[in-house]
């Protein structure tokens, strides 16, 4: 069969928020001064194709236990985040993608509880439901369950263009994937066993779509040792800012212009770069450990040694995992992603919960470019060329991203 190379041309847009827990109609509403700054920069131009939003974008994130997340819970199309999602949608004719605290069953003592995201479509129907796989501590406290289902993907309906520029009806295939997921099995699974990415290559996603509520190195954790001393450090930013404890809400930070990209760095030196400061600039220690999150879809000279040198066949032989892929290589490719185009959107939150909870926010829109064979590149982070960085937004306060991506598929 001959297959046909059509590009897909997409507008999507991020909406990074700074929710507060109790606060559903302030966020809503500045949720909506940066959308209606979008219809208005839009001059009458094309809407976005697809806004994404974080995870728990609306109700807050650091829920402590079941009767403290109970109120905000909902079944998948109903409550403030639905019909929120649905407006959105409505007014911009477009999908959207945005996190919630799931309810399954009506009852408060037995209903089962998921951390999910929901996409609708341009009329406002329910598209898909997904519900984290992966769950970290937070999810833990209030009881959340994992997606029985596992990681997942499905197909939405767009427009394709072909050499000679007509257009064609393509079923894109795309993933949700929410924070977490994003991570080994319970910081437990080894590394490099990239469940998320190794998923979604193995399945051939085109377009994989991430609401995100990922803490800053700043944040307070279980592990950290000074925990005093590291809100001291937090809060002196905070002052020198003139932002308050709970983190930057309406000081919008912008990037509509295509030109804005962030500076690429080196692994060593952007892993060196940790500090919480500069809140209006991307963190770029974040931005290269999501993306060697995502290493199978990133070229990579090393590879190609492995697969000649049969070093990963034990791996793709084990009978524990059923991926036909590892680190991107599989039993008859050096590369699975080889001559492929896969766009990546994470939306992640800012702000800070409970004096303790710092997000990285950094929001951005990626694409792994397998057409470039990139066999000179020996590193992930956003040097290698295989890598198309579109954008992000900043670490530390709210803001609205909007790019144009070009995605070329093979039906
Ligand atoms: N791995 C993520 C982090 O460390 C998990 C957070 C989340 O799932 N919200 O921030």
């Amino acid at each position: 069969m001959v297959l046909t190379r059509l590009k897909v041309p997409l507008r999507i847009g991020i909406i990074q928020l700074n929710p507060q827990i109790g606060h559903t109609k302030e966020t809503t509403s500045r949720a909506w001064k940066l959308l209606d700054e979008l219809k208005s920069k839009n001059h009458g131009t094309a809407s976005p194709d697809i806004l994404v939003f974080p995870e728990f974008a609306l109700t807050g994130y650091s829920f402590h236990d079941r009767n403290h997340i109970l109120p905000y819970t909902c079944k998948p199309t109903e409550g403030p985040t639905f019909d929120f999602a649905k407006e959105v949608s409505k007014t911009f004719n477009c999908y959207t993608v945005i996190g919630y605290p799931e309810r399954c069953g009506d009852d408060d003592k037995t209903a089962t509880l998921y951390n999910s995201a929901i996409m609708t479509d341009a009329s406002g129907d329910l598209v898909f439901n997904y519900r984290k796989s992966f769950l970290y501590y937070t999810d833990d406290d209030w009881g959340c369950q994992e997606n029985p289902n596992g990681f997942q993907h499905f197909e939405i309906p767009v427009k394709g263009f072909d050499v000679n520029g007509n257009s064609n009806d393509v079923k894109l295939k795309t993933g949700l994937g929410i924070c977490m997921d994003l991570s080994n099995y319970k910081f437990e699974a080894p590394f490099s066993d990239y469940e998320f990415a190794t998923y979604h290559l193995d399945h051939g996603t085109e377009l994989l779509i991430c609401p995100m509520a990922w803490l800053h190195s700043a944040a307070i954790t279980k592990d950290t040792k000074d925990p005093q001393q590291q809100w001291e450090k937090v809060k002196s930013v905070l002052d020198r800012e003139g932002i308050p404890e709970y983190g930057s809400q309406g000081r919008f930070v912008n990037n509509l212009d295509s030109s804005n990209v962030i500076k690429t760095e080196p692994f060593e030196h952007a892993m060196s770069l940790k500090d919480y400061n500069d809140l209006d600039t991307p963190d770029i220690t974040n931005i290269t450990y999501w993306l060697l999150r995502l290493t199978p879809f990133v070229a990579l000279k090393k590879r190609y040694e492995w697969f000649h040198s049969k070093l990963l066949v034990p791996f793709l032989t084990r009978t524990s995992t059923k991926t036909s892929s590892y680190v991107g290589s599989s039993l008859d490719k050096p590369w699975v992603h080889e001559g492929k185009e896969t766009v990546l959107v994470l939306a992640n939150r800012c702000g800070i919960e409970d004096k303790q909870t710092v997000y990285a926010g950094s929001s951005g829109i990626y694409k792994f470019n397998g057409h470039i064979h990139g066999d000179e590149d020996d590193s992930v982070d956003t040097t290698n060329k295989s890598i198309e960085l579109y954008g992000n937004l900043s670490k530390g306060h709210e803001g609205i991203l909007v790019r144009d991506v070009e995605l070329v598929v093979e039906r």
